[in-house]
């Protein structure tokens, strides 16, 4: 092929995906259309199933975001006003957004160099008596320190929610995340590593209790029709989206396969050469995203770019510095990691459907980069 497209390189493809997995994805959402029932049916109650065994715990809820699994966790726990959580500023916006709409005030911590995740040993300094809970986030695919998260949590008696929207299936010590904490959050948003063709999320705890709270809280605090024992939200899941997961469940395990694949050779190519993400093996790193780190990260944006190569920075700004958070009262400087992993992280194509070729082309184009920026 001679025409300009064969190197483009998109971030991800879901077009591609599409055709591995139309036929079954079409005969299931068929069933659904002809079930007449579109919303909390049969595949949403196959589905929570489905994923509770995958992950290896008891009770899962489907909900109507990644979003509002933060949130429900949240109002299950009865966090609100006065109270304080602990989170990264280096995160996507909902994290943070989810306390401040509970009426909390979000408390942040600064990140690891290493992961990019909450570093534990500053988590303490922030504890005060108002301090009710930690969310932590496993950014990119990476589980965060769970060990020490767990044991300060236990110290000072705060709930753990689990921000794994990015990392389904990745697994600290053994254990999958979101099954570590109090309660584990996922997003299905279609460009997560298990995505719906809409909006879908799903809540997830070994506690009867926090799961029959979540389970009347998502569908207006309401347990029997037109009884509302609490104020709660409209969070359901519906049965088209359900369908299509249930379907995206079988390949997850391959589609992990292939990300830690691409993951490797990016890794084997240009770890001398840049800053690639660290490698654990007692941290099943399920590779969201693939971030290299670098001081003229938006030179090399560029330079892929001209080259029709896509790439993408999570996170440009970091959340103390958010207009929305200003309230908080934070400055420049508070987060010094976080900061400057903002100016320095790029991410780089990754798919299960991703090509070698392809691939080889973005590490070529940014070995010569890196030559001739010297
Ligand atoms: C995607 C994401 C969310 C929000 O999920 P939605 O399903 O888009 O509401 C929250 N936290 C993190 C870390 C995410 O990546």
């Amino acid at each position: 092929m001679t025409n300009g497209n064969y190197n483009k390189v998109p971030l991800l493809d879901l077009k591609e995906e599409w055709k591995l997995i139309k036929l079954p994805v079409l005969d299931n959402l068929t069933e659904v259309l002809d079930s007449g029932n579109y919303i909390l049916g049969d595949k949403v109650e196959k589905l929570e199933n489905s994923v509770a065994k995958y992950l290896n715990t008891p009770f899962s809820l489907g909900v109507a975001s990644g979003t509002d699994a933060l949130q429900l966790a949240l109002k299950a726990l009865k966090i609100g006003a006065g109270d304080e959580v602990i989170t990264t500023p280096f995160t996507f916006f909902a994290t943070g957004e989810v306390i401040a709409l509970e009426g909390a005030k979000p408390v942040f911590v600064d990140i690891e160099e290493e992961t990019y995740n909450i570093n534990p040993s500053e988590i303490e300094k922030a504890i005060t008596e108002n301090t009710k809970a930690i969310i932590v986030v496993h950014l990119y695919g990476q589980v965060a320190k769970m060990k020490e998260i767990m044991e300060i949590a236990r110290r000072y008696n705060l709930k753990v929610i689990e921000d794994a929207c990015q990392a389904i299936g990745s697994e600290f010590e053994g254990k999958k995340a979101g099954t570590i904490g109090d309660i584990g959050c996922f997003s299905f948003f279609p460009t997560k590593n298990f995505g719906a063709f809409g909006d879908a999320g799903l809540v997830i705890t070994k506690d009867k209790k926090i799961h029959d709270k979540i389970n009347s809280l998502r569908n207006h605090g309401s347990e029997e029709k037109y009884h509302h024992s609490s104020i709660g939200m409209n969070s359901r899941l519906d049965e088209i989206q359900a369908a299509v997961l249930l379907v995206k469940l079988d390949y997850l395990e391959t589609f992990l396969e292939k990300r830690k694949e691409i993951a490797n050779r990016y890794t084997e190519n240009l770890s001398n050469l840049l800053k690639t993400p660290p490698n654990t093996d007692s941290r099943k790193h399920t590779f969201h995203q693939y971030c290299v780190e670098l001081d003229n990260r938006d030179e090399l944006n560029e330079v892929l770019k001209n080259s029709g190569i896509a790439s993408a920075i999570y996170y440009p700004i970091p959340l103390h510095k958010q207009e929305a958070f200003r309230y908080l009262n934070y400055k420049n400087g508070d987060f010094p990691v976080a900061e400057k992993t903002s100016k320095r992280i790029l991410a780089l194509p990754i798919f299960p459907t991703l090509s070698v070729e392809k691939q080889e082309h973005v590490i070529t184009i940014i070995k010569q980069f890196l030559e001739s920026s010297g």
